[in-house]
């Protein structure tokens, strides 16, 4: 049976506790109440809890680390293909189940080796792929299936520029997937391209002000936990049944955060 959200979240938890960062005397003493508020009210129970900087959560990883967690699994592509493609990743941040070839280094030479018809990476590699292509330093005529781009944890957002260049370089639809610190898939771009999905289970995104500040905790990560990770990123939590079926809510206008202006917030104060 699929843990429920509640369990999940007690799980998340009771992880972070283990962690060298939430066992500090100003945290710990926010779990218990959080605890008893899952029951009630899961989506408010981590409400409490500070928001750590994307930043600050890299330079001091081995504080948020749960010894206790097994190791991190392998993750799957999940691309949106109907067929199993040969898929080539570039460069990532994460472990990958075997069947997937990897590129921990971009090389062109093995790449065009590898001759995969599905590329996936962070939108750095690919970016960097695409200008080489369209430079005319080499051409991939096996890719034909599409072009996976993870986002995620600093990896950076994919542009409308972005978008361009990938087209022009290799003419295959582009999805985007947002992947957690152990290569989790928080949220991906559905069939409707309306926003990206968020996986139910996995973690919870919340959306604050008319910003749009985005903070993220991952379910998922049990040997890092961090409770509201400040993304860097801003967009708009849509709820509700989508055109494309799926019920869970969406990541709508995904964007870098921006800090708004003391004009904007001196007015939002005074209303
Ligand atoms: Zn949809």
């Amino acid at each position: 049976m699929e843990p429920t959200l509640q369990g999940r979240l007690h799980t998340v938890l009771g992880a972070a506790r283990q962690t060298l960062y939430y066992s500090h005397p100003d945290r710990r003493y926010l779990f218990e109440p959080a605890a008893c508020r899952i029951a009630e009210n899961p989506d408010t129970a981590l409400q409490h809890f500070p928001g750590v900087g994307l930043s600050f959560f890299h330079e001091n990883q081995h504080a948020f680390l749960n010894r206790a967690a097994p190791r991190i699994e392998a993750r799957d592509i999940a691309g949106p293909w109907p067929a199993t493609p040969s898929v080539t990743v570039l460069e990532p941040w994460f472990r990958l189940n075997g069947g997937t070839n990897i590129l921990t280094e971009l090389n062109l030479l093995a790449l065009r080796r590898l001759a995969p018809e599905a590329l996936a990476g962070p939108p750095a590699s690919l970016r960097w792929l695409a200008r080489q292509a369209i430079d005319g330093h080499f051409i991939l005529p096996s890719l034909r299936f599409g072009v996976v781009v993870f986002i995620g944890l600093g990896a950076g957002l994919l542009s409308s520029e972005d978008h361009d260049l990938l087209w022009e370089a290799f003419q295959v639809p582009v999805w985007t997937q947002w992947r957690g610190f152990a290569g989790e898939i928080l949220a991906a771009e559905a069939e409707c391209r309306a926003g990206l999905h968020v996986v139910a289970g996995n973690g919870i995104f919340e959306s604050a002000g008319p910003a749009g500040r985005l903070h993220l905790t991952s379910l998922e990560n049990l040997r890092h936990p961090v409770l509201r990770l400040d993304t860097g990123l801003a967009a708009d939590l849509q709820s509700g049944r989508c055109e494309c079926g799926l019920t869970t809510p969406r990541l709508v206008g995904l964007r870098h955060y921006e800090e708004p202006r003391p004009a904007a917030r001196a007015m939002a104060a005074s209303a």
